[in-house]
C-alpha cells in the first residue's frame, strides 16, 4: 500500500481528536501528542498513551501546558522533515516560555522522520530531548527516564518483535478510553519493495503479531467500549501469526476469530496487497456478517508495463479475476483504491489504461496522487520522469472520473436502510456521525447519547463526500453481529 491514503483524515491529530480522552487528574504529568500520517500512526499513538498513562501522565490538547511534547511524524509526504524541524522552532518558544515560568518540558520526535533522520534531529534541533522510531515505543518510560537525566536519546533500532512483546504486555493492563471505532495494527513492515515506496526502508521487513497478542488485545479493547476494531498493516493481508498450536495463520482465520469476541461488532482491516488476498480472506467476506462490505484494494496503475516497473508482481488481468472473485463473494462490497499518476516512463497509453481499468472496477471511492520521488527508492532515480504538467493533467482527469463513481456510488445508497455505528458529534448542534458498513460518514439528529451505538438509519440525502440520514429505531442500539449483516439482508 502506499499510506498516503489516509494521512488526509489523521494528518494532525491530537490525543483527544483520535479520541484518548483528557484526564482530570490535577497532579498528573501532562503529555502533548500530535499525530501526522497514516492510521497506523494514529495506533502508535493510542499505545503511546496507554504506556504513559501507567507512568502517571495524562493526555492534554494544549501545548503550552505540557510536560512532555510528542511529534509522531510521518515521512510519506514531500518535504515531511522540514514540516517536524519548522513545529519544532515553535515548540522550542513554548519550552523557553515555560522554562521562564520554571516549568519543565521535554521534547520528543517519534515515528518514521524520527527513524529516517536519527540524531540528525537532535543536531539541527536541540530542543529535542528524544528521537525514537516505530520500534521503540514501548521502551518509552525508560527512553524519558535516560532523557530527564540530561542525556540525549536516539532510539532507531529495529526489533518489531520486542516491541509487539512489550506492547501486549500492556495491552493487558488497563488501556486508555478509546473511540467506538479504533485501529489495532497487526502487523508491521514490507516485502514487497514496491518502487515508488519508503516503507519497507523506514518500517522493515514483515513481522506479523500472534494470534494471542491480537485476541487479547481486541478482548481489552472491546471491554473498554469498542465496537468496531480495523486490523491495521503495512501490507495486513500478508499477515500470517502463530497461533496457539504453533500453526500459522492467516487474515480469514483470525477475522473469524476476532467475530466472536463479546461486543465486537464489526471488523475491517487495511491495506491489502492484491497479490497476498487469499481464498480463506475472501470466503471471510462471504461468511462473516462483522466483516464491513468494504475493501481497499490498491492497485496503482492500469497499466502492466508500468505494474513491472513498480514492481507490483501483478498484471491488470490478475487484478481484474481477483475482483470479480470478491464480488461473487460479496457482491455488495465497496471497493476503494490507491492511484498513482505519471510514474516514471507512463505513457498517454499507460495512463489510458489505467482509466479503462477504473471503468471497468467501478470504485465507490479511491485515493490519487502524482508520483513524486522519494529520496532512498529505486523509482527516485529513474530517467524519464515526467514533467509536471502531465502529471497535474492526468491527476485532474483521473480524479474526475474517480469522483463520479463515487458520487453514483453513493447515490446507490439513497432510500437505503443500513446500520451505522454513531461516533462522534456532528458540526451542528444535535447532530451525531458515524460511519455505514460502506465507510461513509453518516450525519444523522440524534444526541450524542448515541455515540457509541449501532443505529437502523434510513439514507434520506447524497453529498459529494458524505451521506445524510435518520434514525429509524429510535434509540435502540443494534446489539450483535447480524446488526451489520451484508449478505443481501439487513441493508
Ligand atoms: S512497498 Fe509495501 S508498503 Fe510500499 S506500496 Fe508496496 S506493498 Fe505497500
Amino acid at each position: 500500500m502506499t499510506h498516503r491514503q489516509h494521512q488526509e483524515a489523521a494528518d494532525q491529530t491530537t490525543p483527544a481528536q483520535q479520541g484518548v480522552q483528557a484526564d482530570a487528574r490535577p497532579n498528573a504529568r501532562k503529555v502533548f501528542m500530535r499525530t501526522y500520517g497514516c492510521q497506523m500512526n494514529v495506533y502508535d499513538s493510542e499505545r503511546m498513551n496507554d504506556v504513559l498513562g501507567t507512568e502517571g501522565f495524562s493526555a492534554t490538547d494544549s501545548m503550552e501546558d505540557a510536560d512532555l511534547v510528542i511529534l509522531n511524524t510521518c515521512h510519506i509526504r514531500e518535504k515531511a522533515s522540514e514540516k517536524v524541524y519548522s513545529e519544532l522552532g515553535r515548540i522550542r518558544k513554548i519550552k523557553e516560555e515555560r522554562a521562564l515560568a520554571g516549568k519543565d518540558m521535554m521534547v520528543g520526535v517519534a515515528g518514521c522522520v524520527a527513524q529516517a533522520e536519527g540524531d540528525e534531529i537532535s543536531r539541527r534541533a536541540p530542543v529535542v530531548d528524544l528521537v525514537f522510531g516505530p520500534q521503540s515505543y514501548h521502551r518509552l518510560p525508560e527512553l524519558l527516564a535516560k532523557a530527564s537525566g540530561g542525556a540525549k536519546v536516539v532510539e532507531t533500532e529495529f526489533d518489531i518483535d520486542a516491541k509487539f512483546e512489550h506492547l501486549s504486555e500492556r495491552a493487558a493492563r488497563p488501556v486508555l478510553k478509546r473511540p467506538p471505532a479504533a485501529f489495532l495494527t497487526v502487523q508491521e513492515g514490507c516485502d514487497k519493495f514496491c518502487t515508488f515506496c519508503v516503507v519497507p526502508y523506514t518500517r522493515g521487513a514483515e513481522v506479523s503479531r500472534s494470534v494471542e497478542q491480537i485476541v487479547t488485545e481486541a478482548k481489552q479493547m472491546a471491554a473498554s467500549g469498542v465496537r468496531e476494531i480495523t486490523l491495521l498493516g503495512q501490507n495486513v493481508n500478508a499477515w500470517h501469526g502463530l497461533g496457539a498450536n504453533g500453526e500459522t495463520w492467516g487474515l480469514g482465520r483470525l477475522l473469524r476469530r476476532l467475530a466472536e469476541i463479546d461486543g465486537l461488532d464489526r471488523l475491517r482491516y487495511t491495506t491489502s496487497h492484491p497479490r497476498d488476498m487469499a481464498d480463506d480472506l475472501i470466503e471471510a467476506h462471504r461468511d462473516l456478517a462483522e466483516l464491513m462490505p468494504y475493501l481497499h484494494l490498491p492497485v496503482q496503475s492500469g497499466s502492466d508495463r508500468i505494474l513491472a516497473a513498480m514492481n507490483r508482481k501483478h498484471t491488470r488481468d490478475e487484478y481484474f479475476r481477483l475482483v470479480d472473485r470478491i464480488r461473487e463473494a460479496a457482491p455488495d462490497i465497496a471497493l476503494s483504491c490507491d492511484f498513482i499518476v505519471g510514474f516514471p516512463g507512463e505513457t498517454d497509453q499507460d495512463f489510458q489504461d489505467t482509466m479503462d481499468l477504473i471503468r471497468r472496477v467501478e470504485y465507490g471511492s479511491a485515493f490519487s496522487f502524482k508520483y513524486s520521488q522519494r529520496p532512498g527508492t529505486p523509482g527516485a532515480t529513474m530517467s524519464d520522469q515526467v514533467p509536471e504538467d502531465v502529471k497535474s493533467a492526468r491527476l485532474l482527469e483521473l480524479q474526475e472520473l474517480i469522483a463520479n463513481q463515487q458520487t453514483a456510488f453513493n447515490a446507490s445508497r439513497q432510500g437505503m436502510t443500513c446500520n451505522v455505528l454513531i461516533e462522534r458529534k456532528g458540526r451542528h448542534a444535535g447532530q451525531v456521525v458515524g460511519k455505514s458498513p460502506w465507510l461513509q460518514p453518516v450525519a444523522i439528529d440524534g444526541s450524542e447519547d448515541l455515540i457509541g451505538t449501532i443505529q437502523a438509519v434510513e439514507i434520506t440525502r447524497i453529498a459529494a463526500n458524505s451521506l445524510f440520514g435518520r434514525l429509524i429505531a429510535g434509540h435502540h442500539d443494534l446489539i450483535g453481529s447480524t446488526a451489520d449483516g451484508h449478505q443481501g439482508g439487513g441493508i
